[in-house]
């Protein structure tokens, strides 16, 4: 494990963490958000932010500051925290963000570290390369060779207390972005932000966003801070979180404020649009959108900020209180509801479920079966797994209820969709205690029948026969063949 990181409890890929942030002397929770601060305007004060809002650490960009002459000269005199005027950890970006935007800037690894250590940062950041999203394998490959090269360089720039970032590049190659994860964790470096996934999520692209972390975690491994860089939309933090993210930074909040645009867990309303405020926040239950629509420019921009910032950072907080009582992925599910591209990022997480499922824990409070999704949840998979090592009868009866001729058999277990089979032993512990609808689905019965395929096929030589609640052909025709049938439903009638 990373000595600064300590991860606390999990839920799927989801964990609470401790980051210690030695030179600034704190302790951050994750997951956790970091507002960005623009050194030039701030349209809600760090101290602010500190206060009222419980923002524990904040990002910065050093480029700007370097490339300003004043606040330069401020940074190096006073300190970033003077002059920021906050109390938390201070994370600052190295420009590689007007890199990619601008093509050049002028400025190395080894300087500007150096110079974020001269200010007073508390994480630091080298210009590493954005490769943005579908560009040749061959240019990502190149652009990944000179991130690994300055993540090298890093390693060696003096940097006493401060922590440094490791970014993890490699465009929407999973490979590469796995390849480019494992160098990092190999380095000494202390952080790992899963870079350019900007142009991702601009795109509604939330299936690669998913696909571009699970690649990255595989290399990093689960004991790594990761960043998820430039995801400030609390709409898809749950996911992410899912999916391993422990920290976000959040410009969105003051960007979209300025545009006149209001933040929800479910999406970007625009103001002009509103006619309730869903929120209870203390800017909402304070204002109607009319009050809020009359307000001058600077104003309406800031109780907009101060609104998107409020329910971002809730968000953040109903995040941890799941993975505490282990229903995160229901929460995720609620959230895929939002918008089918968030239900494709969601069915891309269950992609990755055998990944997901190391980290989740065995037993949680209760599984809600809420969507036809549920039955890929990594307890599903987790389930059949173990159904190759329960040690199985001559024969054996699996069934869905109360079946006729279970005396003729040396065993009788249950079959619930969508886990499959059991021993009654089990009936007790998770997640076979879980809640599913009476009207159950396909999906649900497809899983269950996988359960049945995997205990026949691991038992050749066991009897076996499966009682079933009128279960549609074409899902029994993919129990395998040697398994006796009794449509329990049907049989009553007889
Ligand atoms: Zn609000």
């Amino acid at each position: 494990m990373r000595e600064c990181f300590e991860i606390r409890d999990t839920d799927a890929g989801g964990r609470i963490g401790e980051l210690a942030v030695p030179r600034a002397d704190v302790t951050v929770e994750t997951p956790a958000l970091l507002p960005v601060i623009n050194p030039n305007l701030d349209t809600i004060a760090p101290r602010r932010l500190a206060e009222e809002f419980g923002a524990e650490i904040l990002i910065t960009n050093s480029y700007i500051i370097y490339g300003t002459d004043d606040v330069r000269e401020r940074a190096l005199e006073d300190g970033l925290h003077e002059v920021l005027d906050f109390p938390g950890a201070i994370m600052t970006d190295s420009g590689s963000f007007q890199l990619a935007e601008y093509g050049e800037i002028d400025v190395t690894t080894e300087e500007i570290l150096e110079f974020q250590h001269a200010i007073g940062s508390d994480i630091g950041t080298p210009v590493d390369i954005p490769t943005p999203p579908d560009v040749s394998r061959d240019r990502a490959e190149a652009d990944l060779e000179t991130t690994q090269e300055r993540l090298e360089v890093a390693e060696r720039v003096e940097t006493g207390e401060m922590l440094v970032n490791a970014p993890v590049q490699g465009s929407t190659y999973p490979d590469l972005r796995e390849a480019a994860g494992r160098h990092a964790s190999e380095t000494d470096l202390d952080v790992f932000p899963v870079g350019a996934v900007v142009p991702l999520m601009n795109d509604y692209r939330y299936d690669d966003v998913i696909d571009v972390v699970a690649g990255a975690k595989r290399g990093l491994g689960p004991a790594t801070p990761v960043h998820l860089f430039g995801a400030g939309h609390p709409m898809m933090f749950a996911l992410s979180v899912a999916m391993g993210c422990d920290l976000f930074d959040s410009a969105a909040y003051a960007l979209y404020a300025r545009d006149d645009r209001y933040l929800t867990v479910r999406g970007t309303r625009h103001l002009e649009d509103l006619e309730y405020l869903p929120c209870s926040c203390p800017v909402c239950t304070t204002h109607s959108p009319d009050d809020l629509r009359r307000l001058e420019g600077d104003q309406r921009e800031e109780e907009l900020a101060a609104h998107n910032l409020h329910v971002t950072f809730a968000e953040i907080r109903r995040i941890k209180q799941a993975i505490r009582a282990g229903n995160l992925l229901e929460l995720v599910e609620g959230r895929a509801r939002a918008h089918p591209t968030m239900l494709d990022g969601y069915r891309t997480l269950l992609d990755h479920a055998d990944q997901l499922e190391r980290s989740d824990p065995v037993s949680k409070g209760s599984f809600f079966y809420v969507s036809h999704e549920s039955a890929r949840r990594p307890e599903v998979i987790r389930h059949h797994r173990r159904l190759e090592r329960l040690s199985v009868p001559d024969s054996l009866l699996l069934t869905e209820g109360d079946p006729p001729r279970a005396d003729e058999f040396d065993e009788c277990w249950r079959v619930e969709p969508p886990f499959g089979p059991f021993p009654r032993a089990l009936s007790k512990s998770y997640p076979l205690t879980a809640e599913v609808p009476d009207r159950t689905d396909r999906a649900a019965l497809e899983a269950a029948s996988d359960g049945v395929s995997r205990l026949v096929e691991e038992n050749p030589h066991a009897e076996i026969s499966l009682a079933h609640r009128g279960w549609p052909g074409d899902v029994l025709e993919c129990v395998p063949e040697r398994v006796d049938l009794i449509d329990i439903d049907s049989a009553g009638d007889e």
